[in-house]
């Protein structure tokens, strides 16, 4: 399956520059295996605003009634405002991204568990939000796919992160250079399964918008499937609708199965709902399959391949299945 290259804005210290306040860099696991697939436009906001490299530490603010500031204790300095001017002439500047990628709690970076302290003198953080920028980052652009590093740890948030990732950046891409709707009727048939397993309404409303009834112009069509098609990725899919998607998959090639194979599939999905085997397994069984029938619809689907396979692994935080 060919993929697109999205584009993913991430925190710079995340492997790229040691930019952090102690002079370092964090290597991260997630970043360094998705660098041979996307292209990544790494940032600091903190070197933005001319904070230098090393420095002292700042933190999120939020005094009752107020707004969140960005203070640096060591020095007394609220770079509140250049935070936000960066911030601003940043998205201002931004070529469309497809994702972001930010730094686990980090006061400017962090899209949320960042501690939030109630006044600058108290030395005790009192809650938990959002860094200046992560923040930003949320409120600009809403229906992009953002995570942290810390996140992306665990194996459901991960698969769900680069399943969304991939799958609007070919939307997009698909946007730009399409003619018309044909196009985008042979985008919604290859994520038919895909779109079944995270959300079956949803599938139903886009097939009627491909459908295209009000014969509405091309380029509307693809405004109306665009909105509604980053809705579908909310949320990981719920695994009783990945075994619904993976159900009819193995529907269009069982009669064409041993039946000792049939109860293979069918323990093995079992197994899966379980959690004791990933979808990967299933999805590798059905594949299997489709290769020796030629099924080239399923080998088509993306629910079969929804990111490049090297960036499949089934390690995890521990956290284990959190939907
Ligand atoms: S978390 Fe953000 S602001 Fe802090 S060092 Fe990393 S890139 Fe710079």
């Amino acid at each position: 399956m060919n993929f697109p290259r999205p584009k993913v804005v991430v925190s710079k210290c995340l492997g790229f520059e040691a930019c952090r306040y102690n002079g370092q860099k964090i290597r991260d696991h997630s970043v360094d295996l998705l660098a041979p697939y996307v292209e990544f436009m790494p940032v600091c906001p903190e070197v933005e605003i001319g904070l230098g490299v090393p420095r002292d530490p700042v933190r999120v603010v939020c005094e009752e009634g107020g707004s969140p500031m960005l203070y640096q204790p060591a020095t007394g300095r609220d770079v509140t405002g250049q935070m936000l001017e960066f911030t601003s002439r940043f998205f201002s500047q931004l070529e469309q991204p497809d994702g972001f990628i930010l730094k686990h709690r980090s006061p400017s970076c962090g899209p949320w568990d960042v501690k939030s302290y109630s006044s600058k003198e108290n030395p005790g953080a009192a809650g938990k939000g959002r860094g200046l920028f992560g923040a930003a980052v949320l409120q600009r652009l809403p229906d992009l796919p953002v995570e942290d590093e810390g996140r992306l740890r665990n194996f459901t948030i991960r698969e769900h992160f680069f399943t969304t990732l991939f799958t609007l950046a070919r939307f997009r891409e698909q946007e730009r250079t399409a003619s018309g709707i044909r196009s985008l009727v042979n985008f919604h048939t290859e994520a038919k399964l895909l779109l079944m397993a995270y959300n079956q309404s949803a599938m139903r409303r886009l097939g009627k918008i491909t459908a295209n009834h009000e014969r509405h112009p091309a380029e509307k069509v693809w405004e109306l499937y665009g909105r509604e098609l980053v809705g579908v990725f909310d949320s990981p899919p719920k695994f009783t609708n990945m075994i619904n998607a993976f159900q009819h998959a193995f529907g269009g090639m069982s009669d064409r199965l041993a039946p000792g194979e049939r109860r293979f599939f069918l323990n093995t999905l079992e197994e899966y709902r379980d959690e004791r085997v990933p979808a990967s397994t299933v999805i590798h069984l059905l594949k299997s399959w489709a290769v020796r029938f030629d099924n080239r619809y399923l080998l088509g689907q993306l629910l079969m391949e929804p990111y490049p396979h090297d960036l499949l692994e089934i390690t995890d935080s521990g956290k284990g299945r959190s939907y």
